[in-house]
């Protein structure tokens, strides 16, 4: 069994700005970077809006970057998927890939949300050529185009609304004859003359020319089939937060988001910290969780100084 004063689960910008700053704080942080090293980020392809990069950065050369930044600390990265977990109190056990257990004084849970997709074969066949679940991230690469925004939510109507202003033209598909978003939300959106709302729609097939998108084809609740030309898809159908494996010992929200402490990173459970978009419904962008991320290590290490 392996001893850690800092565990950190997540390899996106909120886990990484954990260990960058847990390790030089001497915590000699661990951390563990799960099915999708680099986190969420990666799924996009240039990131225009971290600061410092007027020009815009390769998200993976970010992620790439961060990883590097952190092991030059002396924090320790590793590959694996945290299995399961024991949070009575510190120290707690987790177990990497149903064999490595861990006693970790402190914990710092940075494993993220994952977008939620339709599950359609040509939703997965486009996505990177045209296919989106963050419109902040790729909508610039859309400007003058035709796009479509699947959902009725308030991120749905945020990213129509985000999207109305670079694009020429923006179609929202909503499921049924009512928006979930907020009446705010809804009447800015309804206000917007760039903006069509196709009400009762579900998306059929994501339409390409077999390097991007090119259309969607959709099945209006009468039974009626029709496609929409569109340059680009953008799903805004809600986030899972990965925080399923620690359901049993913390406050979830209703969505599932780990409940922390306001202002703070700190859980229920003193000495679990939580950081990025596994508890933040609101933001997730990811100059956000990086400074959660920073939270979550000054939290734990306040936290071991004061428990020796
Ligand atoms: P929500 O769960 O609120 O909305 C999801 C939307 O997607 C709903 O319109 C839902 O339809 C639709 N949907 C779900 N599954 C499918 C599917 N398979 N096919 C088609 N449509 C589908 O998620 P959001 O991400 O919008 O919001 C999450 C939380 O974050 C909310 O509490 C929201 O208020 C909050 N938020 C707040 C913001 C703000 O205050 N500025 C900004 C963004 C989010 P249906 O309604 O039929 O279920």
């Amino acid at each position: 069994m392996e001893k850690l004063r800092c565990l950190i689960l997540g390899g996106g910008p909120a886990g990484f700005t954990a260990a960058i700053y847990a390790a030089r704080a001497n915590l000699s942080p661990v951390l563990y970077e799960g099915i999708q090293p680099g986190g969420q980020l990666t799924t996009t392809t240039i990131v225009e809006n971290f600061p410092g990069f007027p020009g815009g950065v390769d998200a993976n050369t970010l992620m790439d970057s961060m990883r590097e930044q952190a092991r030059s600390f002396g924090a320790d990265v590793r590959s694996g998927t945290a299995t399961a977990a024991e949070l009575g109190g510190s120290p707690f056990r987790i177990t990497i890939d149903g064999e490595h257990e861990i006693l970790a004084e402190s914990l710092i849970i940075a494993t993220g949300a994952s977008a939620k997709y339709l599950g359609l074969p040509s939703e997965q066949k486009y996505r990177g050529g045209g296919v989106s679940a963050c419109a902040t991230c790729d909508g610039f690469f859309f400007r003058r185009k035709t796009v479509a925004v699947v959902g009725g939510g308030d991120t749905a109507c945020e990213d129509a609304l985000y999207l109305s202003s670079l694009a020429k033209k923006v179609y929202m598909i909503v499921r049924r004859d009512v928006f979930r978003a907020s009446k705010a939300m809804q009447d800015k959106v309804l206000a917007k003359d760039n903006i069509e709302i196709l009400w009762n729609c579900n998306t059929q097939e994501v339409l390409g020319d077999g390097f991007g998108v090119t259309g969607a084809r959709l099945l209006r609740k009468d039974g009626v089939v029709f496609d929409i030309e569109i340059d680009g898809f953008f799903l805004a159908i809600g986030h899972h937060p990965n925080s399923e494996l620690f359901a049993p010992w913390l406050e979830l929200d209703a969505n599932g988001y780990i409940v922390t402490e306001k202002g703070s990173s700190r859980t229920a459970i003193p000495g679990v910290f939580a950081a990025g978009d596994v508890q933040d419904p609101v933001y997730r962008q990811a100059v956000t969780a990086a400074a959660s991320g920073c939270m979550a290590a000054r939290d734990a290490e306040k936290f071991l100084l004061e428990k020796q």
